[in-house]
């Protein structure tokens, strides 16, 4: 039965750290990836995720399957339902929760920003105030995004830098939450760890993402768009390898340090911290098609284009000197290589045969 499943998964393997982690938003890409790697070191692990349908629901049912066959279980719920929520902390004492659960997307946000209030913003503070009150209250390290930097034209982005001026919804929802975190840290001593990703890809990646239809039009001989800035500059991405991500997140929960509060109230200093984790060295988008092409053996139909008024920003570049120096985070993984894995991955898994070997 359900209550079973949920403490089974959640035990940790005898030897190990005995961290026990709840991932939100566990079938969603990221969240597959840093559940299997903490399962793979046996930390205990409970997944959650109400796998809606902003992208092919069947992908997060194979991710989770995935995740079953790793022995891990995916609560099916939402972190906007409070009562599951305090189930789950009244059967498990989770020392971290790592909070991945979110509407992403920038260009989504324009017809439909209820659901970015909603996931990001509302769903955020619905778990805080469930963590607040938990006894032990868990370490919090949570996604917020490379897009929270905006409209600052400085590169590279560094944590110091401007978010003042965020150009969607997305980013301003991201960038609330980071404000969230500052009062939840302040008032009730919760330990929070905001992550900054940039464009993260990879196998079991993201539908909506670039790499990923453009994969998907270029073996469809179908027309792609390539976007372009204002007097024909290049719009270009610090494209990082879902390893490398994987890697920063673990490290980001293991210094993470304990929360100081109890039963919601506040006993010393917690930790409060923000972190930048992409690849240092930004790629045009034409460059990544023109891998693609390479790895496909396809010549790509294109078009080039003016980017249109989306919230897109024209480019991001992130230093990550402050998570070198703090989790040892070091991103070894360039386009080339990290795109080949994601290619395989795809033509494994959308082949006939590959289908049915990852279902
Ligand atoms: P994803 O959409 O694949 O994963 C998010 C998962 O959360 C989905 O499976 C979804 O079903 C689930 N979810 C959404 N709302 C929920 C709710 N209310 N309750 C429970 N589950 C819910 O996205 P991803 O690429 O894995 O992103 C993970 C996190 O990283 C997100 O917070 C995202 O904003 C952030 N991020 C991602 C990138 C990237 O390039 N992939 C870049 C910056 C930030």
């Amino acid at each position: 039965d359900w209550e079973s499943r949920v403490l089974k998964s959640a035990r940790a393997r005898s030897g190990a750290g005995g961290q026990v982690v709840l991932v939100t938003g566990a079938a969603g890409f990221v969240g597959t990836h840093v559940t299997a790697a903490l399962r793979r070191r046996g930390d205990g692990v409970v997944g959650i995720d109400n796998f809606n349908d902003y992208y092919d629901r069947s992908l997060k049912r194979s991710r989770e399957l995935l995740l079953q066959r790793a022995g891990v279980f995916v609560v099916e719920g939402d972190i906007n339902d409070a009562k599951l929520l305090k189930k789950l902390f009244g059967l498990v004492r989770f020392s971290h929760v790592m909070h991945l659960a979110a509407q992403a997307g920038v260009r989504y946000a324009m017809k439909n920003p209820g659901s970015y209030v909603n996931a990001n913003i509302a769903g955020f503070v619905n778990l805080l105030e469930v963590c607040k009150s938990a006894n032990p209250q868990p370490a919090i390290i949570w996604a917020s995004s490379s897009s929270v930097y905006g409209l600052n034209t400085k590169i590279p982005f560094s944590e110091k830098d401007r978010t003042d001026q965020p150009s969607s919804l997305y980013a301003a929802t991201k960038k609330a939450g980071e404000e969230i975190a500052h009062t939840y840290n302040h008032i009730y001593g919760l330990s929070i760890t905001g992550l900054r990703f940039f464009t993260v890809y990879g196998p079991w990646g993201r539908p909506d993402m670039a790499y990923f239809f453009f994969t998907k039009d270029i073996l469809k001989r179908k027309t792609i768009k390539i976007f372009e800035g204002p007097n024909h500059s290049t719009v270009a991405r610090d494209f990082t390898y879902i390893d490398d991500i994987v890697k920063g997140c673990l490290a980001a929960l293991d210094t993470a340090k304990k929360s100081t509060g109890s039963g919601g109230k506040k006993k010393g200093a917690a930790q409060l911290r923000v972190f930048n984790l992409g690849n240092t060295s930004p790629v045009p988008v034409s460059k990544l098609v023109s891998i693609l092409e390479k790895l496909l053996k396809v010549k790509a139909k294109k078009v080039v284009l003016p980017m249109p008024a989306n919230g897109d920003v024209l480019f991001t570049h992130a230093n990550v000197s402050l998570a070198q120096r703090e989790l040892g985070y070091n991103p070894t993984t360039d386009l080339q290589t990290g795109l080949k894995k994601f290619v395989w991955w795809y033509l494994d898994y959308y082949s006939p045969l590959g289908k049915k070997s990852a279902v």
